[in-house]
């Protein structure tokens, strides 16, 4: 077996051990004779499977009893659809910040539902930075603010989330589970599972109790929260095997020492890379430097047509999925919880020695 340094953005790196337990697990679960991908999602297994997995989740946030945590379906994308369908009540407008391709397209999904109020735009600086809450013009009339608290292409997060009336609702598909946060600041927190929590096919949503039972007249039962609540997310067959696996990453960052002890892993490993870029004369980040992602790394060479070199030269020593998304160019790693601080040590070293041989 070889396995490479992958800094893909998503479908992202898996911790090792978890791989491990689902191929020990892979053909009898537990003495169940069977696999979980081929069991009923109603067996008295799969529900301790889903209900633990629910519970580690819980404790490993801290979320309060007054929220319900769903795991449902349609990546982060539909929530761009189903938080205006579920929180915009008797209301006609909801704020946006927009701070990159992400936030895009949750505005552009918003708008098909109410008026959008952009608060403030990072356009000005290409997306390079974060405009501060203190520029956010809000609407006092807004059913809520929605913000992405970690732009996975542009590689701008967000370090301070704004004290607001306003229910603030956060895209955390890139940087959930990889920091301690406050979930009571947030109405609405919603995250498509391929990056920090597990396989593509889930997205997980926590949701205050309280905003549940305003679905828009019309809404179709798939598109609202408080069917899904109501069902303990199994109103219909529930991606399980992702479940499942999502199951045993909460298990795997419990026993890293929570969510304290990943935010201080994924400091140092940001850090690092962050002061390689810094350092050299070479390499250079778009991103301001309060707003750098913990994440993902965007950063470039002096010029694109070293690009394809560098990336062969990493892919040669096992560093995979460096290329940049297409919309910027350049390089992106993505340095989620599964991603070793030795990849990020491998990453550092290629770097300097490709800044040496061509710099
Ligand atoms: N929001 C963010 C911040 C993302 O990074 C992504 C996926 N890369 C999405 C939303 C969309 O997620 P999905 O593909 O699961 O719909």
């Amino acid at each position: 077996m070889s396995r490479v340094f992958n800094f893909s953005a998503g479908p992202a790196a898996l911790p090792l051990e978890v791989l491990e337990q689902a191929r020990d697990e892979m053909l009898d679960y537990q003495c169940t004779g069977m696999s979980v991908m081929e069991m009923s999602h109603r067996s008295k297994a799969f529900v301790e499977i889903a209900e633990t997995a629910h519970a580690d989740l819980k404790a490993l946030l801290a979320v309060p009893d007054d929220y319900a945590i769903l795991f449902l379906q349609g990546g982060a994308t539909l929530q761009f659809s189903m938080v205006p369908l579920n929180l915009l009540g008797d209301k006609t407008s909801a704020d946006y910040l927009h701070t990159g391709s992400w936030s895009a397209k949750a505005i552009k999904e918003a708008g098909r539902f109410c008026d959008v109020n952009v608060v403030a735009s990072g356009e000005g600086s290409n997306f390079g930075h974060v405009p501060a809450a203190a520029e956010w013009r809000l609407n006092p009339d807004a059913a809520y603010l929605h913000v992405c608290s970690n732009e996975t292409i542009g590689g701008v997060q967000i370090n301070e989330f704004p004290d607001s009336d306003c229910p603030l609702v956060a895209d955390m598909s890139s940087d959930i589970l990889s920091r301690p946060i406050d979930v009571s600041r947030f109405a609405l927190i919603y995250a498509g599972a391929q990056k920090n929590i597990g396989p593509a096919g889930l997205a997980v949503v926590i949701v205050r109790k309280d905003l549940l039972g305003n679905a828009r007249k019309g809404t179709p039962g798939m598109l609202d929260y408080t069917v899904h609540a109501d069902a303990d997310s199994m109103s219909n067959t529930p991606p399980t095997y992702s479940w499942y696996l999502a199951g045993l990453v909460f298990k795997w960052l419990k026993a890293q020492g929570g969510l304290t002890a990943m935010a201080d892993v994924n400091a140092r490993k940001a850090a690092k890379l962050y002061a390689t870029v810094d350092q050299s004369n070479f390499y250079s980040s778009p991103v301001a430097i309060a707003d750098r992602s913990q994440m993902n790394v965007p950063f470039t060479l002096p010029d694109a047509d070293l690009d394809g070199e560098f990336l062969s030269g990493a892919e040669a020593v096992g560093l995979t999925n460096l290329k940049g998304h297409r919309s910027v160019g350049g390089m992106r790693a993505s340095i989620y919880n599964a991603v070793p601080e030795a990849a990020v040590d491998a990453l550092v070293d290629y770097m300097q020695s490709f800044e040496k041989t061509h710099g």
